[in-house]
């Protein structure tokens, strides 16, 4: 797509990339003008779009421009009050985040508003079906971004699974890939069996493996925490030897919503090392947070709750889990702020833990909770066959 666009008696053809842009944000449009008889090079001209009247800026060898949010439609561009014949698509996008059931454990899916994917953890043992089933669902066979979050079995269980794809079969063409894969830095080390078997695994694809912040995405995923400290900090002897406290915690922002993805992280409850505080010093109050460790009592401490306050909780847990979680001091805890909603029921109290008791109206049992945000203030959470605002 081109345009040819008359300035005075010169001619020049404008080539704009991207062509289309997610309504969710503002963004960068790069121009390259060609043809020009006189050496037009557009540096110093302005570019009408919208209403908006924006400078063109050289960037490295490029020209660029930032364009602000608009809302869905076609837009056609000038240059110096001129029409040309190239027009911006804004198309409705949305950043969508699956709390996957996957039974007692966690895996979260995110595809961002320009549709890359993010997987955070596969559930236990036999659950990266249930994964599989997400991903194909949303046409995925490469991931932008794993995330493990620690090396626990009730996150990386699932993962040699996925590897092989639903057929089972390595090397075969439904294997799901990955770009990049961020860990706690313990997979190297003699920690779990799943650990070693998802280490030797990776070797074998010629993963790179890194804990800082990932980049491209077009959404933020900032570390907040990983290997037993928040990022500026070194990890105590205690936190380094505990596996909970070693999770990966990041925070995701699609512009202002947040929302923080907990891991397994430990706030000192059951004589865990504390490194809920030191986060929640980093935070502002948030839209979500997916509870850490399952809504155990290791987790969740007070400095975490009253920083974050968030609107939702997301419980990913399974029903009738040998570790009684949730426990019913932390569900009472976020539910001081937020609708609380679960992958599975908890505790029905037929076992040695006592029942669950969610606040009325809330903690629901959903399955798989789907949360999506658009361009709209509001976002949405769907539970079974319900749809909430928050
Ligand atoms: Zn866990």
């Amino acid at each position: 797509m081109f345009s040819w666009l008359l300035l005075g008696c010169n001619s020049y053809e404008l080539t704009i990339s991207p062509k289309r842009v997610p309504d969710t944000y503002s963004n960068t449009i790069n121009l390259e003008f060609s043809g020009a008889s006189s050496g037009f090079s557009g540096t110093g001209a302005t570019l009408q779009i919208g209403g908006h009247d924006l400078l063109l800026r050289p960037v490295h060898d490029k020209l660029s421009v930032e364009i602000p949010k608009l809302a869905v439609g076609s837009y056609p561009i000038s240059i110096d009050g001129e029409f040309s014949a190239a027009v911006l698509e804004v198309y409705s996008a949305e950043m969508i985040v699956e709390f996957i059931d996957v039974g007692q454990g966690d895996a979260i899916l995110i595809i961002t508003p320009k549709g890359m994917s993010v997987l955070i953890d596969a559930g236990p043992p036999e659950s990266g079906d249930a994964v599989l089933r997400r991903l194909e669902a949303h046409h995925i066979d490469q991931l932008d971004l794993l995330i493990l979050s620690h090396t626990d079995a009730d996150h990386l269980g699932g993962i040699p699974e996925i590897m092989v794809g639903l057929d089972g079969v390595a090397g075969s063409g439904d294997d799901i890939s990955f770009k990049q894969v961020l860990h706690d830095g313990w997979l190297d080390f003699r920690t779990t069996a799943i650990a070693r078997r998802v280490n030797a695994l990776l070797k074998d694809g010629a993963i790179t493996s890194t804990f800082a912040d990932p980049r491209g995405l077009d959404v933020s995923l900032q570390i907040l925490a990983s290997g037993g400290a928040t990022v500026d900090q070194v990890a105590s002897n205690e936190a380094l030897s505990h596996a909970n406290a070693r999770s990966i915690v990041g925070l995701l922002c699609l512009e202002s919503f947040c929302g923080l993805l907990g891991g397994d992280i430990t706030g000192g409850g059951m004589g865990t090392p504390d490194i809920e505080t030191a986060i929640s010093q980093r935070l502002q109050p948030l839209a979500w947070v997916k509870v850490p460790h399952h809504g155990s009592r290791s987790s969740s401490n007070r400095s975490l709750v009253n920083a974050t306050k968030p609107r939702l909780a997301v419980f990913s847990l399974g029903d009738d889990n040998p570790f009684c979680h949730p426990t019913p001091e932390v569900v009472e805890r976020w539910a001081e702020t937020a609708l609380l909603l679960s992958t599975g029921a908890g505790q029905s109290g037929r076992g040695s833990c006592a029942a669950s008791e969610w606040p009325a109206n809330s903690g629901q049992s959903c399955g798989t909770i789907v949360l999506r945000k658009g361009a709209a203030p509001q976002a949405s959470v769907s539970c079974g066959d319900q749809v909430l605002s928050f």
